[in-house]
């Protein structure tokens, strides 16, 4: 048998081989294939093409800036002129007050750039077995070594082994304030480092935060001297109809992790956003001041740089964020109303991303193999949940016209169970 040359991301081989989707081209929020179908991109590729797909203003800011200058590098003493803006800009629209920014090629990257800088930081205070990183049951934080290391979800940490890859990680219920308490007492607030999570949750089932959860986390950082992580890879740039979920749910993170939105996709880029008290010491003059040993070749990029501040300049004058949030109300109303279905336990919304948790009747990804047949593309999630978080260029009607499909391949299952 002959196989692929590719390895796809996170697929059992045998199961895809045969009946992969090859996309071939993509406009706005549709998709063509290799077959000629033309699918709605119902889940924004992987929760980011968020201004849509094919946008020609894009690809002439990545051929300006090309024929510029392509790279150069920011380790030590050099810079370029659009990582630069970029920072600036990012810091203009923060939810931190006077934050710097860490450039990097993705989330998992940034996501070990916000970890290794929260114990470095310990480090250099002279809290040194400050370590320990708590993060949620169903998070994902990307699959790097740390991000792996600190998954909520159990199958990403399976077959490396019943030690961590990296060592000194916790894990709490997903609303329970109280075992974050219960941790912190039982390994001493003297270990603990810091602690993450996605202000909603995505990967492990779209979980929005439930009323008054962060604010008692918030308060035991505090109280505990524990950094407290917003990983906004998802919901940063717009997604929940603000351009950071921190504004909406009152999180003060002392780092916030981003990437996806950042871009729409366009350019591999993500990054941290860090508070005064953590990249303070490290601006400090003196000889004896720390460095953060960090960085990646690709840090500060140019081009995908310059991808990002077009997408902010796109977002902003589209009004896109604050469409992004009339979606919202466009999805909560559609998925109220398929709660009623009999294969239907429950939806979830929190900003414009959406879950649809099934019964044991059917699965999710039975679900969303059905839906690709009718044109649109959803995602099985853990707890057998749908995903829905179309770009924010989608008209009510194709918010309408998604969650029918999902409820016309219900049906047919309904039908075909009685
Ligand atoms: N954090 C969250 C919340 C994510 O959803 C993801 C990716 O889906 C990541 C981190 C990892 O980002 P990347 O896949 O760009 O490495």
């Amino acid at each position: 048998m002959t196989t692929p040359a590719l390895w796809s991301a996170q697929a059992h081989m045998p199961s895809v081989i045969g009946r992969q989707i090859n996309v071939v081209s993509a406009e706005g929020a549709y998709l063509t294939t290799d077959t000629g179908a033309r699918l709605f991109d119902g889940t924004a590729s992987l929760w980011y093409a968020n201004i849509g797909h094919g946008r020609e203003e894009m690809a002439q800011v990545a051929y300006e800036q090309m024929k510029t200058l392509e790279v150069y590098h920011v380790f030590g003493r050099y810079t370029n002129n659009r990582a630069i803006e970029l920072s600036e800009k990012l810091v203009s629209i923060a939810p931190i007050d006077d934050a710097k920014v860490i450039l990097n090629s993705g989330g998992s990257d940034s996501i070990d750039a916000a970890l290794k800088l929260a114990r470095r930081y310990w480090n250099h205070v002279g809290r040194t077995d400050k370590k320990v990183i708590v993060s949620r049951e169903g998070s994902y934080h990307g699959l790097h070594a740390y991000g792996t290391s600190i998954a909520g979800l159990d199958f990403n940490r399976e077959g490396y082994g019943t030690d961590s890859l990296v060592a000194g990680t916790e894990r709490v219920g997903m609303h329970d304030a109280a075992a974050f308490a219960a941790t912190i007492e039982r390994l001493g607030a003297e270990s603990i480092a810091a602690y993450i999570a996605e202000p909603v949750m995505g990967t492990g089932g779209v979980h929005p935060p439930q009323e008054g959860y962060f604010e008692e986390i918030q308060r035991l950082c505090r109280e505990n001297d524990i950094l407290f992580i917003a990983d906004e890879v998802i919901t940063g740039f717009g997604r929940t109809g603000e351009m950071f979920a921190s504004s909406r749910y009152k999180l003060q993170p002392d780092i916030i992790v981003f990437a996806k939105g950042v871009t729409s996709g366009y350019g591999a880029l993500g990054g941290t956003l860090v508070a005064p008290r953590v990249w303070h010491p490290f601006f400090e003059q003196g000889a004896d001041s720390p460095i953060y040993r960090h960085g990646t070749t690709y840090s500060g990029h140019p081009v995908t740089a310059a991808l990002a501040l077009k997408n902010l300049e796109i977002l902003e004058r589209e009004g896109l964020v604050a469409r992004s949030a009339e979606l919202e109300r466009v999805l909560a109303r559609e998925l109220k109303a398929i709660e009623s279905h009999d294969f239907v336990t429950s939806t979830r919304v929190g900003g414009f991303l959406g879950g649809i948790e099934l019964s044991s009747d059917v699965s999710a990804e039975f679900v969303t193999d059905q839906a690709i047949e009718q044109g649109f593309i959803t995602r099985p999630l853990r707890g057998n949940t749908v995903q829905i978080s179309p770009p924010f260029i989608t008209t009510d009607q194709e918010v309408r016209d998604l969650v029918g499909a999902v409820r016309r391949v219900l049906d047919a299952a309904k039908a075909k169970a009685s």
